[in-house]
């Protein structure tokens, strides 16, 4: 599989960079928009927290996605993408004023809100810039999804959302203001999910929710699952696309939709993940004590999934086509976390090789940071090569 690099024209670029496979983006987003299609109502969002290349925003944008935002600056980042407002859903615990006023200035589709206290002040500022702003409610399930405990959100433990024994109390509240409607509901119970399971328990949950509203004859716009959909870290060229069928087909099956209602989802990682490789040089091949070292020139500054959550990338050496060695691939930085993999085989490395770190399109690029007074690394379309 080497042959999906360019490795040839690799030494015009800077190392480490991100490589973006344009073709396979495009391939990803056909199939979600293709198999999203076939249900009446479903629309679906990419969670721009994930990678936000304003190169890849661009694919995104043209397959005629959605965003979803937590923050001022996504919705921003969104815009300036070519995005229309009117597609842009915005969730987070902590919205700032400045963040909930450009919501409203902009007209997004939707407030996902996390408190009582959140929704007061989208009521106060939306009421001073004579506007009504929709809002959907972030109920927090319950559902605990079979990932990393990190990453699940959805659990009474966590930060996320409105407790399901509030709904009607909150709901109540927001009848009493005069400047936000209510919309729909939104859910979003973690990521890397590939347990079609967790899913169809948080249909059956809002199934129960849905018909304790409907006591209340409490009208329900549209309903949000959010995202969450895994992908196969270990085997990227063998499951290059995630399944979106199985996907949209549980939600099909299971989600009792309303009359007239839509559904929303927001994948992120599900979108992007498969289609970026970091690719890093190595510096050094250093032997150790007990094992081999490939020191590579990308750290935990570029890549952090692993030193953050012990995350798996498949690694390989894509300039080698050596005989297998076994080594620890570490980066630059001055923490001890700073590894990218133990025990890793690979072609045997020598220094000038390329990396590449697979499968790191999301949550990558986008969470690079400055440590060590790094630059961020830059990312590359494989159309641009
Ligand atoms: C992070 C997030 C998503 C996307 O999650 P993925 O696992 O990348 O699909 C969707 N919705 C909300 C509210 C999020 O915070």
């Amino acid at each position: 599989m080497k042959g999906i690099f360019p490795v040839e024209k690799f030494c015009s670029y800077t190392t480490p960079f991100y490589y973006y496979n344009s073709e396979l983006l495009r391939q990803t987003l056909n199939e979600i928009q293709q198999e999203a299609g076939k249900y009446e109502g479903f629309c679906v969002h990419y969670a721009i927290k994930a990678n936000a290349n304003p190169k890849v925003l661009g694919i995104i944008c043209q397959a005629g996605l959605g965003v979803d935002c937590v923050s001022g600056w996504e919705i921003n980042a969104a815009i300036n993408a070519g995005f229309p407002a009117r597609k842009i859903v915005y969730a987070g615990v902590g919205k700032n004023d400045w963040e909930i006023q450009l919501g409203i200035d902009k007209g997004i589709f939707c407030f996902n809100v996390e408190s009582v206290a959140e929704l007061e002040v989208i009521n106060e500022i939306a009421g001073k810039s004579g506007k009504v702003a929709r809002v959907a409610f972030r109920i927090n399930p319950d559902v605990g999804a079979h990932t990393h405990a990190n990453i699940t959100t959805g659990l009474a433990e966590n930060k996320f959302g409105i407790a399901m024994g509030d709904m009607e109390n909150v709901l109540i509240k927001a009848e009493t203001m005069s400047n936000v409607e209510f919309v729909g509901l939104h859910f979003h119970i973690g990521s890397q999910i590939l347990d079609m399971g967790d899913f169809r328990a948080l249909c059956n949950r809002i199934n129960d929710l849905q018909d304790r509203l409907e006591r209340h004859r409490i009208k329900v716009g549209h309903i949000n699952v959010g995202g969450g959909l895994g992908v196969d870290y270990h085997h990227p060229n063998r499951v290059p696309i995630p399944d979106f069928a199985s996907y949209f087909k549980t939600y099909a099956r299971h989600l009792k939709l309303r009359n007239g209602q839509t559904l929303h989802f927001e994948l992120g990682r599900a979108v992007v993940a498969q289609c970026g490789s970091l690719i890093t040089k190595c510096l050094y091949v250093k032997e150790g004590t007990a094992k081999k070292f490939a020191i590579v020139d990308a750290g935990m500054t570029d890549l952090i999934r692993p030193a953050l959550y012990q995350a798996y990338h498949k690694i390989e050496n894509i300039s080698s086509d050596e005989p297998m060695e076994t080594y620890d691939v570490v980066g630059p930085i001055c923490e001890s976390s700073d590894v990218f993999g133990k025990a890793v085989d690979l072609n045997a490395c020598k220094r000038g090789d390329y990396i590449a770190l697979r499968s790191a399109g999301a949550y990558g690029e986008i969470m690079a940071s400055c440590y060590n007074c790094r630059p961020l690394p830059k990312g590359y379309l494989s159309d641009e090569f």
